[in-house]
């Protein structure tokens, strides 16, 4: 069977929106996002804080993800991508057709993906401990954002952040997201 017809389980796609966070903020981007996440957050803002149950699931080919694309950059996202073992074909996939790539996850579970991926680690650790990060992501992550709510969150996480990080940080309270620095698309 060829690597594009392999099947995902799909929450939602969209295309030609504009990312909202993090350091590729203002870009045109598609979102294709992966069904299905452990971790519980309560505070999820993608419906699995009670394990998505009865949230969408359809099962799609990377060939059909591929045939509905529209900018210059995909964002995988979920529930949680690295918990499905075809992320890395598909991630091959979308590069191979040309496109950046950006993956967004909880460095919950670990998956070697191509370089050229850029990697956007949000930590639930401090909200989910059975749920600690894979040591790769801390050299892997292209770029950290964490969730905070008191700022005590941070001390989950000092052993692994630099005070100056080779990676762009961005912290995220009530729904404000403030990257410290961007990069133009
Ligand atoms: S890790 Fe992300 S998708 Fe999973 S429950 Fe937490 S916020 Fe939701």
């Amino acid at each position: 069977m060829s690597s594009l017809e392999l099947r995902l389980p799909i929450h939602e796609t969209f295309q030609n929106t504009v990312q909202g966070e993090g350091y590729w903020t203002g870009c045109l981007v598609d979102f294709i996002r992966l069904a299905g996440c452990p971790v519980r957050c309560p505070w999820c803002d993608t419906g699995y804080a009670d394990g998505g149950a009865n949230l969408p699931r359809v099962l799609r080919t990377i060939s059909e993800l591929l045939a509905e694309l529209q900018s210059p950059r995909v964002v995988i996202s979920g529930g949680e991508p690295f918990i499905h073992k075809e992320l890395p074909e598909l991630v091959r996939s979308l590069l191979a057709a040309g496109k950046q790539v950006s993956i967004e996850t909880s460095g919950a579970f670990w998956q070697e993906l191509p370089a050229e991926a850029w990697v956007t680690l949000s930590p639930k650790h401090h909200v989910s401990p059975r749920y600690p990060v894979q040591p790769q992501f801390w050299s892997r992550a292209n770029e950290v954002k964490i969730v905070i709510s008191t700022g005590q969150e941070l001390q989950v996480y000092e052993d692994f952040l630099p005070a100056d990080p080779h990676f762009p940080c961005t912290y995220s309270q009530n729904g404000m997201k403030r990257p410290k620095r961007f990069r133009k698309c």
